[in-house]
């Protein structure tokens, strides 16, 4: 299986007179996002994501609610945790896809920076990362932000040489000659081969 998708999926409260943290930027506004940590619904949307892509678990499996040390946490740290597991699976994003439902601040002319940031958090190119926002119309929802996150991910080629070395090799034999081609190909010259000849030629005659 060369792709596999995850979904991710967050909410958090409006709280007047604390800092409002979302995509890994502080936005100015009268309200932030009450949480455990920074409240950053949008990291921990994609940090689910991207864990229910390698079917590594949620957010909340790693970095249990009640517990002290993630107070007031940048979100970074669980992103961070997210990505270390996508690459111990073999696998790095193609893309991500967000959707933020909020009523207010009004996300569109910060999205760019929004991507930006992203993008430098995840280590990937800004067109791998999309940031929409919609207002959440007849849901009564106003006091709250709500995030959804989508990532697709692909096997990494380094995994997949590994995979296949590791079907290969069966024998000691095998494994040196493995061993010998990494090293002729790392070092750019071909590999020696050491024929140990069957006959001494001076006899053949
Ligand atoms: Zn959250």
């Amino acid at each position: 299986m060369d792709t596999r998708i995850g979904i991710g999926w967050d909410s958090h409260a409006f709280k007047p007179g604390i800092p409002l943290r979302i995509g890994g930027m502080t936005i100015d506004h009268p309200e932030g996002l009450a949480g455990h940590s920074d409240g950053d619904v949008m990291l921990h949307a994609i940090t689910d994501a991207l864990l229910g892509a390698v079917s590594a678990g949620d957010i909340g499996s790693f970095f249990p609610p009640g517990d002290a040390r993630w107070k007031d946490a940048d979100s970074s740290i669980f992103l961070n945790l997210a990505l270390a597991e996508l690459e111990s699976a073999g696998y790095r994003i193609v893309n991500i896809d967000t959707t933020l439902v909020l009523t207010a601040p009004k996300i569109a002319p910060i999205a760019g920076d929004m991507r930006a940031r992203l993008a430098d958090l995840l280590s990937i190119d800004i067109d791998q990362i999309s940031v929409k926002a919609k207002t959440p119309e007849g849901m009564g929802l106003d006091h709250v932000a709500q995030c959804h996150a989508i990532a697709l991910v692909q096997r990494t080629p380094e995994s997949e040489e590994l995979k296949s070395m590791s079907a290969v090799i069966e024998t000691q034999k095998q494994l040196e000659d493995v061993v010998d081609d990494l090293l002729a190909s790392v070092h750019g010259v071909p590999k020696k081969r050491v024929i140990t000849p069957i006959f001494d030629t001076e006899d053949i005659t």
